[in-house]
Formats: C-alpha cells, sequence, structure tokens
C-alpha cells in the first residue's frame, strides 16, 4: 500500500473547517456567524494519506 498523500491537506492531516451558522443577538436580530478552525481532515480523517 503506497504511502500517498492525502490530496485533500496534501499530507498535514488537517485542513481549515468553515461553518455558517445564523445567532441571534441580544437585540433579537438574527446575524450571520461565520466560524472557521483548523482540524482534523475529513478525507483523510487526521492520517495524511489519501
Ligand atoms: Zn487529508
Amino acid at each position: 500500500m503506497p504511502d500517498t498523500p492525502c490530496p485533500a491537506c496534501k499530507g498535514a492531516g488537517l485542513t481549515e473547517h468553515e461553518e455558517h451558522s445564523v445567532e441571534t443577538d441580544q437585540d433579537g436580530n438574527q446575524v450571520p456567524v461565520v466560524r472557521r478552525w483548523t482540524g482534523a481532515c475529513t478525507t483523510c480523517h487526521g492520517s495524511g494519506l489519501g
């Protein structure tokens, strides 16, 4: 089994994730919120291998 790097994260095992949601602020207004974080690649599950 060849050790080919995962094409999604290029072997790093980590990728940028982005989540969009809508939250209600203290005035009752709905505001769009985007959260970004770096976490385990969903393609290779963090192994870095494709
Ligand atoms: Zn990956």
